[in-house]
C-alpha cells in the first residue's frame, strides 16, 4: 500500500481507504466489519470513513464495536465522521445542519458511537445555506483546539463555498479546511477535475473521494439486470436503483460500462480493479474510499493497486474516449 499526504497537511493516508455507507448495519454487522477491518489493516489501509447520517448513527456504532474488538493502537489508523444530515430519521431543527450547536453535538455523539477520544477527520457533509460559513468555521476551529478533531473538511461543497471557508479561516487566524470529500469515478469526473482545479494549488486541498465504482455500476454486474443481493435491490434504496439502472441516464452510463469491459479483459484484469486503479492515477486524490458488502469484494478491490502500472497513456486515451 502506498501513502499520500492529505493535501498539504502532514497526515499520510493510505491511497485506498474503506467506508461504511449503506453497508454497515444494513448488510454488514459488527462481526463482519471486524473481519473487513482486519483485511484492510493487513493490506495497509489506515483510514475508515463514516458519518452521523449513515443508518441513523448505527453505522458508527457498528464501526466502533469492530474497532474496539480489533484493539489496534489508536495511533495506527484514522477514523472520520460527517455532520449535516443528523442521526435521526426526522431530526429536529437543532439536530441537523451546520450550526455551532449541531456541529459540536454531532462531534460529541460520533465520539461516543465510535468509542474514540478524537476524530482524525471531520467533514461538513453538505453545505448549509441557512448557517453563515463563519459560524461553521469557528465551530470546527474550536473542536480542533479542544483536541476533539484533528483535520476538518467539507463534502460536496462548491469550489466557491470551499474558497469562502478557507479565506475566512485564514483572515481570522482559524484552522482552515484541509480536505473535501467529492464523488469521483470513471463516470463522475467534472467536480474533481474541473471545478476544483484551482483549489489544490491555492489552498493545498486534499480529497478523500467516494463511490469509485459508482455504487457498484462500474463492476459490470448490473449489465444483465439487478442482482438480488446488490445495493440497487435493497429496500429503501429505490431512488438509487432508479438513478443507476432504470433511468435513461442510468442506461447511458451502463452502456459506457459495457464498453469498458473489453479494455479490462485485454489488460487481463477485472473491471472493478481497473475502475479503482483509474481513480488512483489522479494525484489530487489523497485517498480512494472503497465500499464493500462482502470480504471477497474487498479482497478483489484491493488488487486494484496492481493494475495502476498497466494504465499506460494509450489505455488512458481509450478510457477517456469511452
Ligand atoms: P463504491 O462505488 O465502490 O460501491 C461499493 C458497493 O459496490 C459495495 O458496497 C458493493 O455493493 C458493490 N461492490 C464493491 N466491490 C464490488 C465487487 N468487486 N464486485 C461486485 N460488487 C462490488 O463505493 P461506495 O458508494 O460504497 O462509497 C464508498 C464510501 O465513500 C462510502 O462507504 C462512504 O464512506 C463514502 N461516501 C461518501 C459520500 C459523501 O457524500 N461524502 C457519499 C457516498 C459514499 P453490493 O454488494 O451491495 O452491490
Amino acid at each position: 500500500m502506498k501513502y499520500r499526504n492529505l493535501g498539504k497537511s502532514g497526515l499520510k493516508v493510505s491511497e485506498l481507504s474503506f467506508g461504511s455507507w449503506v453497508t454497515f448495519n444494513k448488510q454488514v454487522d459488527a462481526g463482519l466489519a471486524e473481519r473487513m477491518f482486519g483485511t484492510c489493516l493487513d493490506a495497509g489501509i489506515n483510514f475508515f470513513d463514516n458519518a452521523e447520517g449513515y443508518e441513523a448513527g448505527n453505522s458508527e456504532i457498528v464501526m466502533g464495536k469492530a474497532l474496539k474488538a480489533l484493539n489496534r493502537p489508536r495511533d495506527s489508523y484514522c477514523v472520520s465522521s460527517k455532520v449535516f444530515f443528523g442521526s435521526y430519521s426526522s431530526p429536529l431543527p437543532t439536530q441537523c445542519g451546520l450550526s455551532r450547536k449541531h456541529v459540536t453535538e454531532a462531534c460529541h455523539q460520533a465520539l461516543q458511537r465510535l468509542q474514540v477520544d478524537y476524530l482524525d477527520l471531520y467533514f461538513c457533509h453538505r453545505p448549509d445555506p441557512e448557517t453563515p460559513v463563519s459560524e461553521t468555521v469557528w465551530a470546527m476551529h474550536n473542536l480542533v483546539t479542544q483536541g476533539k478533531v484533528l483535520y476538518w473538511g467539507t463534502s460536496e461543497w462548491s469550489a466557491a463555498e470551499i474558497a469562502e471557508a478557507y479565506e475566512f479561516a485564514q483572515a481570522n487566524h482559524l484552522t482552515p479546511p484541509s480536505m473535501e470529500q467529492p464523488q469521483y469515478n470513471l463516470l463522475d469526473r467534472e467536480r474533481v477535475e474541473i471545478e476544483y482545479a484551482q483549489l489544490y494549488g491555492r489552498y493545498g486541498l486534499g480529497t478523500t473521494t467516494w463511490s469509485p465504482l459508482a455504487s457498484g455500476a462500474l463492476t459490470g454486474k448490473y449489465l444483465q439486470g439487478i442482482p438480488a443481493d446488490s445495493r440497487a435491490a435493497l429496500p429503501g434504496y429505490e431512488w438509487l436503483r432508479e438513478r443507476m439502472v432504470e433511468s435513461e441516464r442510468g442506461q447511458d452510463r451502463l452502456q459506457r460500462v459495457a464498453n469498458l469491459l473489453p479494455v479490462a479483459e485485454e489488460l487481463g484484469t477485472t473491471l472493478p480493479r481497473l475502475a479503482i486503479a483509474w481513480c488512483l492515477l489522479n494525484s489530487n486524490v489523497s485517498t480512494v474510499i472503497l465500499g464493500a458488502s462482502k470480504v471477497s469484494q474487498l479482497e478483489e478491490n484491493l488488487k486494484s493497486v496492481e493494475v495502476v502500472p498497466l494504465l499506460t497513456e494509450p489505455v488512458r486515451k481509450r478510457l477517456q474516449a469511452i
